[in-house]
């Protein structure tokens, strides 16, 4: 079994050559593809061919949409994907006043571990190859475009997974993904996010990926971060200041940091002076949100004064942070709380 998404346009020509097929047919389906058809609606396609294509097992889409639930609160829709091997993974479309906003997962499951979310919560099955992650964007655009404009306008690397885990995937992904001839989105509307393994981030700089690189940081020291953090074993917040300093002086792109604030772990104003003497020199941004509840991990958001509290300790030492809303909690959609396994009711 082959997915045909995972091949860029001169590989698709390559198969459709070796099929002792015209040329101008690799286009065809190319455009086919990107529009998320299936073989049945290839309709300008000649039967010979599509056979051709499923004798060597190569599949169109293989990643289906198996339920959508769509948060009361503000609209977000979560999406729950099966893939050919029965594995589920989850993402997210938010719709803000610029655009909408995809959040692809980049892995079933995830080994980093994190104490607060959901995603690690049985390790990682296994990585999801690059047109398993272009799937997820392909099918929400032609879930909810309206004649031929593109529904995403944005796209960010922060549904479960590892996005540096599983780097070869995610790059050949982010250049599908770019492709002219594919849905052409820029390298200035995506994010990735990491938990900080800092030999990537030096790869994707030298790589010459212009993207908006997010750190999931959650802890200014080393001491708090490790007790939630295990990544933090292998890479120091030092590290991570030293590498996230090499990417912004390769790409010029302003460093996001995330900070998910937990009650009596990462919320004290002794965090916010290491954070803002940790940050202190870099063109950064910090997005603050209060942990969202994740049954299984027991810890509990900061709350609203001392979430105001802590921000205001930033703004007064020039620390430029932004309280981000939280989306689609009332689906399980929100940071943190996708995961592999489909949660039917909210009580399981
Ligand atoms: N593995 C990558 C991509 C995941 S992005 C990373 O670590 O960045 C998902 C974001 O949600 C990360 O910033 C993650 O730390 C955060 N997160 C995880 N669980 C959360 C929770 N329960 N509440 C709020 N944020 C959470």
């Amino acid at each position: 079994m082959k997915q045909l998404l995972d091949y860029s346009f001169e590989e698709i020509e390559q198969i459709v050559l070796s099929l002792n097929e015209p040329k101008f047919r690799a286009k065809q389906l190319f455009d086919w593809l990107n529009k998320g058809a299936d073989y049945e609606e290839m309709k300008n396609l000649p039967k010979s061919f599509i056979d051709k294509l499923k004798a060597q097992e190569y599949i169109a889409q293989a990643i289906k949409i198996e339920d959508v639930k769509v948060s009361k609160l503000d609209g977000t829709k979560k999406y729950i994907y099966r893939l050919y091997d029965g594995n589920i993974i989850e993402g997210v479309l938010m719709k803000y006043k610029y655009g909408n906003t995809i959040c692809v997962s980049t892995q079933v499951g995830c080994r980093m571990n994190c104490a607060f979310c959901a995603s690690g919560l049985d390790g990682l099955i296994r990585n999801l190859t690059p047109g398993e992650i272009l799937g997820q964007v392909i099918a929400v655009n032609k879930d909810n475009k309206q004649g031929d404009e593109r529904a995403i306008t944005n796209i960010v690397l922060m549904g479960s997974g590892e996005p540096f885990d599983n780097y070869d995937n995610v790059t050949k992904f982010l250049d599908l993904v770019n492709a002219e001839g594919g849905l052409n989105i820029s390298m200035r509307n995506i994010s990735l996010s990491t938990c900080g393994l800092c030999d990537k981030i030096y790869k994707l700089a030298d790589d010459g990926y212009n993207l908006t690189l997010t750190i999931s940081l959650h802890a200014p020291d080393n001491e708090t971060r490790l007790k939630i953090m295990p990544v933090t074993k292998k890479y120091s917040v030092e590290d991570i200041k030293k590498a996230v300093k090499y990417y912004f002086d390769k790409t010029g792109r302003r460093i996001v940091f995330e900070y998910s604030m937990i009650a009596g772990v990462n919320d004290s104003i002794n965090h916010a002076k290491a954070l803002v003497n940790l940050l202190k020199g870099l063109t950064c941004h910090v997005n603050i949100i209060a942990l969202n509840y994740v049954k299984e991990r027991g810890l509990k958001g900061t709350n609203n004064d001392n979430i105001k509290e802590f921000m205001d300790y930033l703004e007064k030492n020039k620390i430029s942070a932004t309280r981000r809303r939280t989306m689609g909690a009332d689906i399980d959609g929100a940071c943190g709380q996708l995961r592999r396994k489909y949660l039917e009711g909210k009580d399981e």
